[in-house]
């Protein structure tokens, strides 16, 4: 079968490979159907360490189960499913709690650190098949399927960000980021009823689909400039959130520079760092909380699917390109020179 494989930074092909097969009891194989590129690909294709690689790439994908092991209950050959970026049994303690991303099972694991599986390919075994899959009620050729794709990693992501937030009815959010994860962090501040929704972003095209999914007021400007605006447009006072979507110091920095006293920094930008203020003058002087880490997006799923059933909300918007498996290299250039904001493969 054919996948995509990263061999370093800037590096990716798509290889013959072994096919993806059932190992275990509680595995399903899937035949993918639709994937798509994530931004937090770009981290590894801006950055990988020369001679890493090759890694398999991919964790977004929805798919039929082609095979199940003896060992699954709730899956049949034919089902089309979703699977979340992170393998879990659903059962444990920290499952059961929501936090899917903490998973107590030896088979729990993002895809990423599962070396010969990836979801950019036309098929992968996925462990742990019945806690981890959710199967779509739609046909495979639905017109859902780009929106019901973001179940697996940005809309959850978004969602959490806003659940880690305490985001409620009349609260003031600032969202920091125009990628897909922060457009749907905007679309679900609305969904939690935030009555102001500003949006930090300075790409036209996006800022504009974040108004459509949202948000009240748009900042271009970054750093102190960035904050400043953010501060005129709520009297001075910050935001009861902020929900900070890309990853980098100077992101967590305006976080802390615009967030309300009292309020909540909430981040699912994976972090580039490891040192950042936490000090009287950024987190402590106005009792600001931190919140976030790797959406546990499989608990948001059975939340989140009837509003896409019904068209109540567009998440699958966020996708600008389409292409088949081949387009993936050209995909990860354009998503990391922004000419496309997220790159749907369609298998
Ligand atoms: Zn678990």
């Amino acid at each position: 079968m054919r996948a995509t494989l990263m061999h370093s930074a800037g590096d990716v092909r798509i290889e013959d490979v072994p096919d993806s097969r059932i190992k275990n009891p509680t595995d399903a194989l899937v035949r993918i159907t639709a994937s798509c590129v994530c931004g937090s690909d770009l981290h590894p294709y801006r950055s990988m360490a020369p001679g890493s690689g090759p890694a398999r790439m991919g964790h977004e994908l929805i798919g039929v189960v082609e095979d199940v092991g003896p060992e699954v209950v709730t899956l049949r050959p034919g089902d089309l499913v979703v699977a979340p970026f992170a393998i879990s049994d659903s059962t444990c303690a920290f499952c059961r709690e929501g936090l899917h991303t903490s998973c107590a099972h030896h088979e729990a694991s993002f895809w990423d650190g599962i070396d010969d599986e990836g979801g950019q390919a036309e098929a992968v075994r996925v462990p742990l098949a019945d806690g981890t899959l959710v199967k779509l009620p739609v046909a495979a050729d639905s017109a859902l399927v780009p929106s019901l794709l973001t179940l697996a990693d940005v809309l959850g992501t978004g969602y959490h960000a806003a659940k880690m937030a305490g985001v409620r009815p009349g609260h003031r959010v600032t969202v920091i980021g125009d990628g897909a994860v922060g457009l749907l962090a905007v679309l679900s501040a609305k969904r939690l009823g935030a009555e102001q929704i500003i949006l930090m972003g300075r790409h036209p095209a996006r800022t504009d689909l974040g108004r459509e999914l949202g948000a009240t007021d748009v900042v271009a400007e970054r750093g102190e400039e960035g904050v400043a605006r953010v501060r005129e447009l709520t009297g001075g006072q910050g935001t009861h959130a902020v929900l900070e979507a890309v990853g980098h110091l100077p992101a967590y920095e305006q976080a802390f520079g615009v967030v309300r006293p009292g309020g909540v920094i909430s981040r699912v930008g994976v972090p580039q760092y490891e040192e950042a203020p936490i000090g009287f003058g950024s987190l402590f002087r106005h009792n600001v909380r931190l919140a976030g880490g790797p959406a546990p997006v499989r608990a948001y799923i059975e939340e989140l699917l009837p509003d896409i059933l019904d068209g109540t909300i567009e998440p699958g918007k966020v996708f600008d390109v389409e292409t088949d498996l081949a387009g993936v290299p050209g995909g990860y250039r354009d998503m990391d020179e922004r000419r496309s904001l997220k790159v749907l493969v369609r298998l």
